[in-house]
């Protein structure tokens, strides 16, 4: 007789594409058992695929008979592969220049782990890439964000926020500065609002004005 084929086990597990717990079916299990002089253990990995946008991802659960909860009982620990992002990518940097979107591309898929030095010298190449398509590349860092100001391109406190981060970037690079991860989410907002209004609000904004129909004529207004 033929074997009936069992449906896939369903779990809820983190998605980070839908960026919440979704249900996911697993497709395929592995489990590993083993005891040495500090416990016994059993690592559980799931190959997975989310129901709703069906993305394949790998869940790890690892569980160590020194680990237990309050209850004595034993408590699991999770891992995702890939490593859940904390900060998404915004969709429009796919409409950036390819260089700068590759650029940006990598920096996010830095903010995965925890290269924050790295991080923050790819900020301050974003920074740089900008000034050498607007103004050119001659002359330092602090002279051609000078210029940037005064050609109207940015304004006196984005100057002042851009002239930090540049620092921050270059003390990563050369003064063993590490930024806390609270800093470089602050350099990439501060990056985030730049490139969008630059490369996709301001040609927008241009293209609306030529799009706008003009306001018809006012008709005299009578004397009284
Ligand atoms: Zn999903």
């Amino acid at each position: 007789m033929a074997k009936r084929a069992t449906a896939p086990a369903v779990i809820q597990a983190a998605c980070d594409r839908c960026r919440c717990e979704t249900r996911h079916k697993v497709l395929h299990t592995n489990k590993q058992t083993g005891a040495d002089k500090n416990g016994a253990w059993r690592i559980v990995d799931q190959m997975i695929r989310c129901a709703g946008c069906h993305t394949v991802s790998l869940r790890r659960t690892e569980y160590f008979s020194e680990f237990t909860g309050p209850d004595g009982r034993p408590e699991p620990m999770v891992k995702y592969f890939p490593a859940p992002t904390p900060r998404h990518r915004p969709s429009w940097v796919d409409e950036l220049p390819d260089e700068l979107e590759g650029l940006m591309g990598e920096i996010y898929e830095a903010r995965r782990g925890p290269s924050v030095r790295l991080i923050a010298m790819g900020v301050r190449a974003v920074i740089d890439f900008l000034m050498r398509a607007e103004i050119g590349d001659e002359g330092g860092f602090e002279e051609k964000l000078k210029r940037l100001l005064d050609k109207g391109l940015i304004s006196e406190k984005q100057h002042e926020t851009l002239a930090t981060v540049v620092d921050a970037g270059s003390a990563a690079g050369h003064r063993a500065f590490k930024p806390s991860v609270a800093l470089i989410d602050g350099m990439l907002d501060a990056i985030e609002s730049l490139l969008q209004q630059h490369y996709i609000v301001g040609p927008m904004v241009a293209t609306l004005k030529l799009s706008i129909p003009p306001r018809p004529p006012q008709p005299p207004r009578s004397k009284k």
